[in-house]
């Protein structure tokens, strides 16, 4: 007897996308399985930086802080060439205008020792500017960090563990059929994907077969994904000339900028140097055909790649500094950049692809982990408000809209710097070569992009822009803006970001302007309005489910001076929480908060309202005259409450 089991979700794959997936929906209290072909997670290597958004949504979802403790966090941004060096310095970048701002700051620090040999006179500066970063809450500084992809791994395995979840390992699915009943797929109580799968035992044993019936799958099984395969979609692009070796280890170096990340550019080659945690470094080496091909057979030769060759390639690229032996390696690979994304993301909206499963592309600019448990950080929350009946299933097609054009976007920014990245330097004997200037421009350009903050999916049932006017700088489509306000009732300064955790609710940020006695006439009439019957606060709330399972949290923001507001003036609609009223204003040391009425754009004598999505994305904003444009952009995908009889 085949054993037969049922399940809402069934994640194959739990690298970072299957996990991030599977924690979304543990905290939602979805019923999800997750397996893995491979008996343990990944040891060592792979992927390592984490990028600013997605240190964002990890905090979201209250996983960012051992990141920010033991990762290596990149303050420094440098890129040397061989003829000169150049400090890319970070600094805060304000992102408060609605476009990233680089609060640029230059300064000479070092010199190139190369250059001078080369009879140049001019002074050899090393320029500073912007870098990438992400918020950390309260400093509003920001930072990208590296950690081993195996650290992700296990934080999100510690959550789901406390969460009474495990991987289920080693098991490999073995066919996958989806009902082509149409009924049937357009019902969400339905199970229509039958997947077999194949329990590994130990050799010797055939495996153990399972057949699971899912409502939903979601194959995060990589690159080489087998659900992709299954499903017959194709992976659409090229793969590049450009290969590259990787190392992780523990340096022995007088190269002064070996704790920076670091861009250099030889002739004799180009490396990123990425700090890492504790005393490691990771290299990207570029390799040339003679470092990695078969002579004979004309096909990389992986058991090249060693670790001394590695290092030796170091050596020529960082001449004149030195690269000694290390005494530690951690890890080593070699690494050919294709640049693909999959034809499709969904079956039926059933099935998904996610992460390295539907698009893959270079590790310089750091985006494949980065990418991939976007993916599912975007995909969780709809597949929850599905499966609770609280969301048309209709809404399932916004994951491949709004993801499959971000990877495509991903892969031609990639193939741009990686072409920059892998390029020869121009110099007076190869002047089609890279410019600094070319390299600098294409790098402040992709800030926003590789950052991920700049990420904006565009309209759709869930993206409305027809207000974007009544706060022109909050991107409708993009990520919230970090801010800082102070609460009415204590006046404890609070960073908006963490009021907005992912936790599949709709966030309502209202702006009630300065509370005038005209202007609380006006916020009391919205509250009334929302009070309705049909009102999308009353229509699609489930009040008697409790507040993990409600829709919506409101949150409203006061302009004005802290000292002439009492929360209590809020209408009580309006105030679900003491701590939940904040104002515009700056914290009791003047230092922290204030100014985002102007700087969002939004008028205080006006009442604003901004709908964030539960991934954090800005989904709508109305000003209180246009409710009934709020009741129709959730009238698109949620489904009104049924009152039990
Ligand atoms: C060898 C290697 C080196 C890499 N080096 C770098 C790097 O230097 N820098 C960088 O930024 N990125 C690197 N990456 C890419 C980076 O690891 C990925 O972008 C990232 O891990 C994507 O996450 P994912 O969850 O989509 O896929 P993965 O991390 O690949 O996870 C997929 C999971 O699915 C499992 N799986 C696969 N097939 C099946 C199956 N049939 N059934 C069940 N489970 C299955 C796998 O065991 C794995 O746990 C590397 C990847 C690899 C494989």
């Amino acid at each position: 007897m085949v054993k037969e089991s049922r399940v809402d979700v069934l994640i194959i794959g739990a690298g970072p996308s299957g996990l991030m997936c599977a924690n979304a929906l543990a905290g939602a209290g979805v019923d999800f399985r997750i397996i893995d072909n491979r008996p343990i997670g990944v040891p060592a290597g792979q992927a390592d930086g984490i990028q600013p958004r997605t240190i964002e949504v990890l905090q979201s979802y209250g996983l960012a802080e051992p990141l920010l403790k033991d990762g290596a966090q990149m303050h420094l941004c440098v890129r040397t060439s061989a003829s000169r060096s150049f400090h890319i310095l970070s600094s805060n970048i304000d992102t408060c205008a609605g476009i990233l701002q680089p609060r640029t700051q230059w300064r000479h620090r070092t010199y190139w020792p190369g250059c001078r040999r080369n009879g140049s006179n001019s002074p050899l500066s090393i320029q500073g500017m912007f870098c990438y970063l992400a918020s950390s809450y309260l400093l509003n500084v920001f930072l990208q960090i590296t950690i081993a992809q195996s650290t992700i791994e296990a934080l999100f395995i510690d959550s789901l563990k406390s969460q009474g979840v495990a991987v289920d390992r080693p098991i490999v699915p073995s066919s996958l059929e989806i009902s082509e009943d149409a009924e049937e797929l357009l019902n969400p109580s339905s199970y229509p994907v039958k997947v077999v799968l194949d329990h590994m035992l130990p050799s010797d044993t055939a495996p153990e077969q399972e057949i699971v019936h899912a409502k939903f799958v979601v194959g995060a099984d990589g690159a080489h994904s087998w659900v992709r395969k299954t499903l017959g979609f194709s992976m659409d692009g090229e793969q590049s000339d450009y290969i590259w070796g990787v190392i992780d280890f523990i340096p022995d170096t007088d190269f002064p900028d070996i704790r920076n990340r670091c861009a250099i550019h030889s002739s004799n080659g180009s490396c990123m140097i990425i700090p890492r945690e504790g005393d490691k470094v990771r290299f990207y080496l570029q390799m040339s055909d003679k470092d990695v091909m078969d002579p004979v057979t004309g096909r990389i030769d992986k058991a090249k790649v060693t670790a001394e060759r590695l290092i030796d390639v170091a050596r020529k690229t960082f001449y004149p500094y030195t690269v000694n032996e290390p005494k530690e390696v951690d890890w080593c690979s070699i690494y050919i950049i294709g640049q693909r994304v999959a034809s499709k993301f969904s079956a039926k909206d059933r099935v998904f692809i996610a992460g390295d499963a539907c698009h893959t592309h270079s590790p310089k600019a750091g985006q494949g982990m980065n990418a991939s448990m976007n993916d599912t950080h975007n995909l969780g929350w709809k597949l929850a408000q599905v499966l609770r009946g609280r969301a048309d299933i209709s809404l399932l097609k916004t994951y491949e809209l709004e993801r499959q054009k971000y990877a495509q976007d991903l892969i031609d920014f990639d193939r741009e710097f990686s072409a920059l990245f892998s390029g020869k330097p121009r110099t007076s004997d190869n002047e089609e070569g890279v410019s600094h200037e070319q390299f600098l421009t294409a790098f402040q350009a992709s800030g926003g992009f590789s950052s991920g903050i700049g990420v904006h999916y565009m309209p759709s049932a869930i993206v409305d822009t027809t207000h974007q006017a009544c706060a022109p700088s909050i991107i409708i489509g993009q990520r919230m803006l970090p801010q800082i306000f102070v609460r009415v009732a204590d006046a404890r300064p609070v960073e908006i970001h963490d009021m907005l955790p992912s936790d599949t609710r709709f966030k309502l940020l209202v702006f009630v302007g300065l509370l005038t006695s005209e202007q609380l006439g006006k916020v009391g009439r919205l509250a009334e309005e929302l009070q309705l019957p049909t009102s999308f606060l009353q229509k699609y709330d489930h009040p008697a489910e409790g507040k993990a399972q409600s829709m919506f949290d409101i949150i409203p923001i006061a302009a004005g001076n802290k000292d002439d507001v009492n929360y209590l003036d809020i209408p009580p609609p309006f105030r679900t929480h003491w701590s939940k009223v904040l104002i515009d204003d700056t914290d009791v040391t003047g230092r922290l908060g204030g100014g985002a009425y102007e700087r969002f754009g939004i008028d205080p004598k006006e009442v604003t309202m901004v709908v964030v999505r539960p991934d954090g994305y800005v989904g709508m904003i109305a000003p209180s005259t246009a409710v009934e444009s709020i009741d129709k952009y959730f009238g698109s995908f949620l489904i009104v409450r049924q009152e039990k009889p």
